[in-house]
């Protein structure tokens, strides 16, 4: 019996090609969810699935599903991630669990191989957030945990609805967006973080997520004249979002690392350089290890904003939402993901996840690993993000192990 490999050079050069779709000039990649690039993008997937002989499909959300058949008709083992990226990004972040599970499959076809379930390699939409929020979209639909209308009627910084984007750029495909019978989900990613390459340790096995959530700032002040309202009399909304913006960072340094917690978006308005502003808008994004902690640092913020509202004359009002509870991966598939990395030699760690992932979501509706790989120095969502081919590679070979580990793998009998 053959035993498969994969291809590492083929997983490192489809990397550098789709890196190249919206590819930047400092070597990153700006490829937000439904945009041109982002349909180009796509359209290379579905064509490297169909060379594989797999069968693509699209739902209403524009999740693409390549199918390699089984043996029988079951649930299928899932291999994927997401390839929209932050705008700018870099090359890695989601590519690679994509380009991952196409290479898989390129090493079961090499070797002739038939698993008993189907195998499917997914392109989860949107999992950034970058343009349309909330991020994680794709599979969050898909696992039951967002309506589907609501996602559709998302839009972007210029007003352009979801809906319309994935019209226009013929994303949306006639499956059904909607839970159904899922046998393993398998995602491998990069770390985000400096954990693993700091120990030198091939493979992380995340146990388990944080508690996350964002909170949704609204600062009432008083529209003015800014060239004559006495400075006594002025109630600044932007003024009042400054120093919240410094409280909510100070938040962050008292209960860092067991949380994080940053504010990260901010609009204004009139934003005319002769008004007071009225109005002015952040949000923050927080993390913690618990759900109290997690409750601590919005009590922190609120107290914050409560005294900044006073004392600038304002109203804050905080709406902390898209709390996302913490989500703990089974043990039993992580320990058969560190038993078929030990048989091919991998270092293995267990670690939690500081971030969201499609991973998350499928964890609703069935048992599901999430695997990570070094990146250099922890760098993501950033141009400069870098994942060495062999820690790519030895990511993908864990993954081939695992798919045919919970795919079941037909072993011939001579008759
Ligand atoms: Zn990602």
């Amino acid at each position: 019996m053959t035993d498969p490999d994969i291809d590492g050079g083929r997983l490192w050069s489809d990397l550098m090609t789709l890196g190249a779709i919206g590819g930047t000039a400092a070597g990153g990649c700006f490829r937000p969810a439904l945009s041109e690039t982002d349909a180009a993008a796509r359209a290379l997937f579905r064509l490297w699935a169909e060379e594989a002989g797999m069968i693509v499909t699209t739902d209403a959300i524009g999740n693409i599903f390549a199918r390699r058949t089984g043996s029988e008709d079951l649930p299928p083992v899932m291999i994927g991630s997401h390839l929209d990226t932050q705008m700018p990004g870099g090359r890695f972040d989601g590519v690679l669990g994509v380009v991952a599970g196409l290479v898989v499959v390129r090493a079961l076809n090499a070797a002739g191989i038939t698993t008993r379930h189907p195998i499917e390699v997914v392109n989860w939409t949107n999992e950034e957030g970058a343009r349309f929020q909330p991020g994680v979209m794709g599979s969050a639909v898909f696992a039951g945990l967002l309506p589907l209308e609501e996602a559709l009627s998302r839009t972007d910084r210029d007003g352009t609805r979801l809906s319309d984007e994935l019209a226009r750029n013929g994303i949306a495909g006639p499956v059904p967006a909607a839970p159904r019978p899922v046998h393993r989900y398998l995602e491998l990613h990069i770390e985000q973080g400096p954990l693993l390459e700091a120990e030198a340790t091939d493979i992380g096995l995340v146990t388990h997520s944080t508690f996350m959530c964002s909170g949704f700032v609204d600062i009432h002040g008083a529209n003015a004249h800014a060239q004559i309202e006495a400075m006594g009399q002025r109630r600044n909304a932007l003024l009042a979002a400054a120093r919240l913006i410094l409280a909510i960072e100070e938040v962050g340094a008292a209960v860092d690392p067991a949380g994080r917690v940053s504010a990260t978006v901010i609009e204004n308005w009139p934003n005319n350089r002769v008004n007071i502003p009225h109005l002015t808008k952040l949000t923050y994004m927080a993390v913690h290890d618990t759900a109290e902690g997690l409750a601590d640092i919005n009590a922190r913020i609120r107290a914050a904003a409560d005294a900044i509202a006073e004392a600038t004359r304002t109203r804050i009002d905080i709406a902390p939402s898209h709390l996302r509870q913490a989500t703990v991966f089974p043990a039993d598939l992580r320990k058969r993901a560190a038993d078929v990395a030990g048989g091919r030699g991998l270092t293995v760690r267990e670690m939690m996840t500081l971030t969201a992932h499609d991973a998350l979501s499928l964890a609703h509706l069935c048992p599901s690993a999430l695997i990570f790989v070094p990146c250099r120095d922890g760098i993501s969502h950033a141009e400069g993000e870098w994942c060495e081919p062999h820690w790519a590679a030895n990511g993908a070979r864990l993954l081939l192990g695992l798919a045919l580990d919970q795919a079941d793998r037909i072993t011939e009998v001579n008759i």
